[in-house]
């Protein structure tokens, strides 16, 4: 069907810059902060706001990535095709015992994946806390689950789909809706 710009290069760019500021502004710093992306297209957003935290702070941040895909409770949409991994892929072995644990994904829609990555977390121990950064929420929530940081929040209705594409994976920056 049709498919509209919602952002560009410029507008990911940006958007990303905020958070990162954001981040640094609500932490105080990025001391005892650990960005975990979901992935795939989460972990490379992670690893950007990484890198611009580092410009901002001057200190890295460490970065891990977390699949999820063992942790769902349903498998009902087609969104997680590219996530498919090879089983005993999903471990997560952090030490995030008084960390401040910073998750990140490219979309936010029913709030299952970020329920089940921080059951993940969870499952390494007790965390100081636990915050959410998405590039694009699309709304339709059906857990109480709202995020911290917000690149673009997207009224959509259900059918249609929000595509994320990231230079990393996709060769462009850009994301887009189909009705
Ligand atoms: P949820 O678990 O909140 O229902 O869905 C969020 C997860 O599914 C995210 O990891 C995201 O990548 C994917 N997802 C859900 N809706 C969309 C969408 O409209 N577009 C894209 N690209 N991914 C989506
Ligand atoms: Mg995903």
């Amino acid at each position: 069907g049709e498919r509209h710009i919602l952002m560009d290069e410029a507008a990911i760019r940006r958007a990303l810059t905020r958070i990162a500021h954001e981040i640094v502004e609500k932490n105080k710093g990025i001391e005892d902060c650990i960005i975990v992306g979901i992935r795939t297209r989460g972990v490379h957003l992670a690893k950007r706001i990484a890198e611009k935290i580092s410009d901002i702070e001057g200190i890295d941040a460490p970065v891990y990535d977390l699949d999820i895909t063992k942790y769902r409770d349903d498998r009902s949409d087609d969104f997680e095709l590219e996530t498919a991994q090879q089983p005993g892929d999903t471990e997560l072995n952090i030490d995030v015992k008084n960390k401040k644990i910073i998750l990140f994904d490219d979309v936010l829609y029913t709030g299952r994946t970020i329920r089940a990555a921080m059951d993940a977390i969870m499952d390494c121990g007790r965390p100081q806390s636990i915050q959410l950064a998405v590039l694009v929420d699309r709304g339709h929530r059906e857990l109480p689950i709202r995020p911290d940081y917000i690149g673009k929040n997207v009224p959509t209705s259900k059918q249609e789909v929000i595509q994320v594409q990231l230079s990393e994976v996709d060769l462009v920056d850009q994301v887009t809706i189909s009705h």
